[in-house]
This record gives C-alpha cells, structure tokens and sequence, in this order.
C-alpha cells in the first residue's frame, strides 16, 4: 500500500481563500482589518522563519499584522509590559507571543507571559481561560496545530468519531489539546509518552495516529496499522549525515538535498511509514501550513467576538 498523501498546503490555501472575503467584510463593516500582533523576543532563527510566515500570511488574508520585537537582552517586565500595551490595544484583536523565550527570561516566563494575554485575544489558545474552556467542550480559542489537525481530517473525509486514536506526545500545545479535541468527536484516545511501554504496539491500535514528538523517524512502519491514518506533526533538522542515512534508502533525492545542504527538515515518522499507512501528512507541507492558517482563523474569531460580540 502507498500512502494518500495529506496535502496541508493545498488546504491552507484553500481556506485563506475562504478567509479573505470574510476579512473584507469584516474591515467594510468596522472601518479597519482585524489586527494582530505578534511578539518576538530575541533573535531564534526557527522563530524568525516562523514570525516570517504568519506575517506574511496574515497580510495575504487582508489582517493588519504588526511585528513587535523586543531584543535578547529584555527583561521579563519588558515583555508583560508590552503585552498589556496589547492587550489595551484597540487595534490588534490578536496577540502571539512566539515561543521559545529566552532563557534567561527564567523557567516559568512562557507561563508568566501566557497568563498575562487578555483570553480574548489569545489567538494561540494557550491561556488557561481558553485552555479551560475548550476542555469543558465551551467555545474557546483553540490551539492552533491541533485544530488544523482536525480541519484536515474533516475536510479529507477521515472519519473521527468510533475510531481509535493514538497521541504520542502530551506537551500542553500539541498533545494535550489534540487528544481533547480527538475526544470530543467522539474517538477512542490514548495519549503516549517518554514512559510509555512498548509504544509501537499501543500504536498499532489506532486508525488515527498523531505524532508530535520532536524525534526524527521516530514511528516507524511497526507503529502503524495498515490502512491507519498518520498525522506527522514533528518538525526537526537533521544534520547528522548517518541519521539522514538511517532515514532514507541510497539514491533518494533528499539524501542528495541533505549533502547539498547540510541539513533537511523532516518529521517525526519514518518515511517507510508510507508503505504501511492509509493517508500520511507530508513534513514539509502536511501540519505546518494549517497551523499558519488556523492562526488566522483565530484571529478573525477574535476580531467578530470583540467587535460584535459572542462567538
Ligand atoms: P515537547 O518537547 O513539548 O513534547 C514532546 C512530547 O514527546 C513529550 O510529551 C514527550 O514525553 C514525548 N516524547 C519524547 N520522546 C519520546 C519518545 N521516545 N517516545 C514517546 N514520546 C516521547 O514538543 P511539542 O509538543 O512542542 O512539539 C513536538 C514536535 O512538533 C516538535 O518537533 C515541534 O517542532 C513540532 N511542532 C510542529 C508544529 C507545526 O506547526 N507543524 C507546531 C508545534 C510543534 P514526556 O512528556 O514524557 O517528556
């Protein structure tokens, strides 16, 4: 069996579409865009790349999208600062702050600075109001990989609800809402970790398999059912040239991309996977597009709540 491939990309497109009259309207209606403004702290390459994208996108949908970097050398006052400065704002009805912090902001500054995002502007779903209500099955700004997640299997007719699930990952922005939101539609969901015994086996269950890890090639072919569906979350560089051999056969065009380059982005299922599984999303062009695209979604969410209120 070769794998459907799950093209997030063409999806994405698709629903910015979608968006963008709804935009128009929005902005005829109340006189300005939905604005969003996204906070950047420091110099991360990957987040730079990351902040890139969503500025971009946003500005493709019609939104006002404001950049508000802030240098490494910030303290953690500076960062609550500005995001009470965001939260009074009139014109940004949307705030992300880009993850990771930097270090030296402390062990506990995302939360600090997650808690302190007004809920109704937390177009990346990750304060506790929103994480709460969504848990509760309220209407909530939710998480944007995991509810991309969902918009695909819908939209690519992947039946949810009596199905198995298997999570692997539970980390509070992936793999927690992911399982919740699997659960509200009615699947069977076991969600998996570092602890987990024999996960290859406790996979190999699920019609649905979701992996957001951060470990290259970690599911492999014994993970999957054949026929399964496999979401690949994972996003990781891999740089060391045995581990890119380990990934893919002599001869394949991404070993010759890898020597090119140096490095090549995968995720964190084994390419064999393809062999086994139904329908595979592709990394790159599979989760993260959605994710872009569901911020947006989020976004204009925020803007109708706050200017013509309810949901
Ligand atoms: P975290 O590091 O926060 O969580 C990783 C999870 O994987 C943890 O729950 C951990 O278990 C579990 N884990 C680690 N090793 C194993 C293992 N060997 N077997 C089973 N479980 C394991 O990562 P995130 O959830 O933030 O991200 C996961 C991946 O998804 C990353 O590659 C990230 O870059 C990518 N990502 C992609 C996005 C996109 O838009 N495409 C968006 C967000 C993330 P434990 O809890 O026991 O430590």
């Amino acid at each position: 069996m070769t794998a459907r491939l799950l093209d997030g990309q063409a999806l994405a497109r698709q629903i910015q579409q979608e968006l963008t009259p709804q935009v128009a309207d929005f902005t005829r209606r109340h006189g300005r865009p939905p604005g969003l403004a996204i906070v950047l702290v420091g110099h991360n390459p990957a987040s730079e790349v990351y902040v890139r994208n969503k500025i971009k996108a946003g500005g493709e949908v019609g939104f006002r999208a404001d950049l508000e970097r802030l240098p490494e050398s910030a303290s953690l006052g500076d960062v609550l600062a500005l995001v009470e400065r965001l939260n009074g704002s009139e014109a940004h009805d949307g705030i992300l702050v880009q993850s990771p912090l930097p270090k030296t902001l402390g062990p506990d500054a995302a939360a600090r600075v997650f808690d302190a995002i007004v809920p109704a502007k937390d177009v990346d779903g990750f304060t506790p109001a929103n994480v709460g209500r969504m848990v509760q099955g309220r209407p909530a700004l939710v998480a944007c990989t995991p509810s991309g997640i969902i918009e695909l299997l819908v939209r690519e007719g992947i039946p949810i609800a009596r199905r198995r699930a298997c999570v692997v990952g539970r980390s509070d922005i992936v793999g927690k809402p992911m399982a919740l939101l699997l659960l509200q539609r009615d699947a069977t969901v076991t969600v998996c970790h570092s602890k987990t015994p024999d996960l290859p086996a406790v996979c190999r269950e699920a019609d649905i398999v979701v992996a957001a890890v951060g470990r290259a090639g970690l599911v492999t072919k014994a993970f999957v059912k054949p026929g399964a569906t496999v979401i690949d979350v994972g996003m990781n560089t891999v740089t060391d040239p045995a581990a890119a051999a380990s990934l893919f056969p002599d001869g394949h065009p991404k070993l010759a991309r890898f020597r090119e380059r140096g490095s090549l982005l995968v995720g964190d299922v084994h390419p064999e996977v393809a062999e086994a599984a139904g329908a595979l999303t592709p990394v790159p062009g599979g989760v993260g597009p959605l994710t872009v695209t569901m911020l947006m979604q989020n976004t204009l969410r925020a803007a109708r709540a706050r200017m013509d209120g309810g949901w």
